[in-house]
Parts: structure tokens; C-alpha cells; sequence
């Protein structure tokens, strides 16, 4: 089985079956000091890191630290075809 980093479309590929992502991942950003969260950045990561930037400007420097979910979506299919 081969591996490959997590940019890459296929996740791991087996004698039969192929993982694979189906979307780019997406993430949300939570402040630690008040639990204010962007929204679901969909396919644009850069849009949570500016929502990360300006909330710090609102709300101060301790307000600067963040918790980033990023998430995924895997599909197994057949190597040949599926
Ligand atoms: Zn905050």
C-alpha cells in the first residue's frame, strides 16, 4: 500500500480498493478566550484566518489565541473503475 500527504487526492491505495477525498477540507476557527467561531470555511481556509486576524483587532490581543477543526471527506471506491 502506498501513502500520500494529505493534499493529494488519494489517501491510501490498496491491491483492490482506492481512498480517496471527495472535497477539499474546511475548517473552523474558535477563540479560546471567548468561544466565538467563524463560520464553516468551505473550501476557502484563508476566509477563517481573516475572520482569526480581525477578531483579534476587535477584541484585543488576548483574544488572539484560536482552536482550528479542519475537516475532510473520504470515499472508498474500487481501484479500477469504481
Ligand atoms: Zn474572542
Amino acid at each position: 500500500m502506498n501513502t500520500t500527504a494529505a493534499t493529494g487526492h488519494v489517501v491510501l491505495r490498496g491491491a483492490e480498493l482506492v481512498l480517496s477525498t471527495e472535497r477539499d477540507a474546511a475548517c473552523v476557527v474558535r477563540c479560546l478566550a471567548c468561544g466565538a467561531e467563524s463560520e464553516s470555511a468551505g473550501q476557502h481556509a484563508k476566509a477563517a484566518a481573516v475572520w482569526a486576524v480581525l477578531h483579534a483587532h476587535e477584541g484585543g490581543l488576548e483574544h488572539g489565541q484560536f482552536l482550528v477543526t479542519t475537516w475532510s471527506h473520504w470515499r472508498v471506491r474500487l481501484r479500477c473503475g469504481g
